[in-house]
C-alpha cells in the first residue's frame, strides 16, 4: 500500500530528528496531486508505529490544494477534482504546477521540548 511505504519513510526521518526524544505530533504538508488519503495515512501510521518508539504519536496533515499556472496567458486557478491538461482560459498546454506536489514534514512536537 502506498500509504504504508510512506509511513516507513516518515518514521525514518522522524526517528532521525527526534534523537530518542518522545514524539507527540508530526506535522505534514501534503499536496493534492500526491493522491494520498490523509485518513488512510493516519490509520496506517497508528498500525505502523504500534510496536515502535513512535507508538502513540499523531500525524497532523495540512492539505495543500493543487494550483496551476498557464505560461501562455498567466491564468492561475485551483484544481477542483479532475486534472486538467489544457488552460481553461486560453486552451494552452504549457501549464506549470504551482502547488499540489508537496510532501513535507513541516515540524515535530516533542514531549518536554
Ligand atoms: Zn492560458
Amino acid at each position: 500500500m502506498h500509504e504504508l511505504s510512506l509511513c516507513g519513510a516518515i518514521a525514518d526521518i522522524v526517528t532521525r530528528h527526534a534523537e530518542g526524544r518522545p514524539v507527540q505530533t508530526i506535522h505534514l504538508r501534503i499536496g493534492q496531486l500526491r493522491q494520498i488519503v490523509p485518513d488512510t495515512l493516519v490509520y496506517c501510521w497508528s498500525l505502523f508505529t504500534a510496536d515502535t518508539a513512535l507508538a502513540g504519536s499523531r500525524i497532523d496533515v495540512e492539505h495543500v490544494p493543487a494550483r496551476l499556472a498557464c505560461r501562455a496567458c498567466g491564468d492561475r486557478r485551483e484544481l477542483d477534482a479532475a486534472p486538467v491538461f489544457a488552460c481553461p482560459s486560453c486552451a494552452g498546454t504549457d501549464l506549470e504546477v504551482v502547488t499540489g506536489e508537496e510532501f513535507l514534514i513541516t515540524s515535530l512536537d516533542l514531549t518536554g521540548a
